[in-house]
């Protein structure tokens, strides 16, 4: 398994979840044992310049830590601390793009970190400063590494800052959108205005343990690669979704958190699709452990196979929903 990391994504001044990339790394190494068929690579990220996504106005003002206060929804802030988290977000950028050429390369790689969806070229927003997944479907398309990118967003965030970005690859036909969220969660109601962005859709609804969520993921993961033939992923897998995260309060089960990332990563395995997955969103105490276990998972060379609840069939209204 190919892992893009560095040290210097976690920002210690944002405590547990500030850290969560290196304790994910830390339960990683502890389930790959050395004497195993399965390898760990772990890759540094290559260096990306953010002045490639966003407008000179706006990376001016992140000098400015009030406007990081903001971003971050903190009530003080010291100049070092905001260069830390810009820092830090500033390599998470580059990671998803070095992931992205690994994938190229192996079928599968993976950014312990990035998934910035809330930040566009002209602004950052809920803790995102830099849109590493607008630059890497940009780089992928302007480097003729890919001719048709899908998005695949299952954070329990809306992906906003992207969907605005990306509107005129969409109506290229160069991007196709699967988004995944809860409506009524930030950047709600924002978000609306790029809801015409989104190809496909799914909601998350605050009861749900993970089983309706899995049968609408199982009969709509299909279409956009039917419909739109991607020859290239991005899979933003934000573990928002679990139950004890204090952002969402959604509740799957982590046992959930895990099916839903094999059915994407197998589903590009067997399209032969190569898939980049960045792990974005993600606030409860579990997440570093259940993200490693699902990971590991991945790395396995079987597949494992699951299949829908026979007659349990969602009914129209909450089905995948074609936005076009
Ligand atoms: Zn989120």
């Amino acid at each position: 398994m190919h892992v893009v990391y560095d040290n210097g994504y976690n920002v210690r001044s944002l405590g547990s979840v500030g850290c969560k990339y290196g304790d994910t790394l830390r339960h990683l190494k502890s389930l790959f044992s050395p004497d195993a068929s399965q390898s760990l690579h772990i890759h540094a990220p290559s260096e990306f310049s953010v002045a490639a996504s966003h407008t000179a106005e706006y990376l001016d003002s992140l000098q400015n830590p009030e406007v990081l206060r903001t971003i971050f929804e903190l009530e003080a802030l010291s100049a070092e601390e905001a260069a830390a988290i810009v820092a830090a977000q500033k390599l998470q950028y580059s990671g998803t793009l070095t992931a992205a050429n690994l994938a190229l390369q192996h079928g599968f790689a993976v950014n312990l970190g990035g998934g910035l969806h809330h930040a566009s070229r002209e602004a950052g927003s809920g803790f995102c400063l830099f849109n590493d997944i607008t630059a890497t479907v940009e780089y992928l398309l302007e480097m003729g590494k890919a001719k048709r990118v899908l998005i695949v967003d299952l954070d329990a965030h809306q992906g906003n800052g992207y969907e605005a970005d990306l509107w005129d690859r969409c109506q290229a036909g160069q991007v196709c959108i699967f988004d995944a969220y809860h409506p009524m969660i930030f950047p709600f109601p924002e978000g609306e205005l790029v809801k015409r962005s989104i190809h496909y859709y799914i909601p998350y609804m605050p009861e749900d343990r993970g089983d309706v969520f899995m049968e609408y993921l199982l009969k709509g993961i299909d279409k956009p690669f039917d419909e739109f033939q991607p020859d290239f992923v991005v899979y933003v897998a934000g573990t928002d979704p679990m139950e004890g995260d204090p952002v969402t309060k959604l509740s799957q089960t982590a046992e959930a958190i895990k099916d839903r990332d094999l059915v994407v990563v197998e589903t590009c395995r067997r399209r032969g699709v190569p898939v980049v997955m960045c792990m974005s969103g993600g606030y409860g105490d579990a997440v570093p452990q259940v993200v490693a276990e699902s990971l590991h998972r991945l790395s396995l060379p079987f597949v494992e196979c699951i299949d829908a609840e026979p007659g349990a069939e969602p009914d129209g209204e909450n089905n995948v929903e074609e936005m076009k």
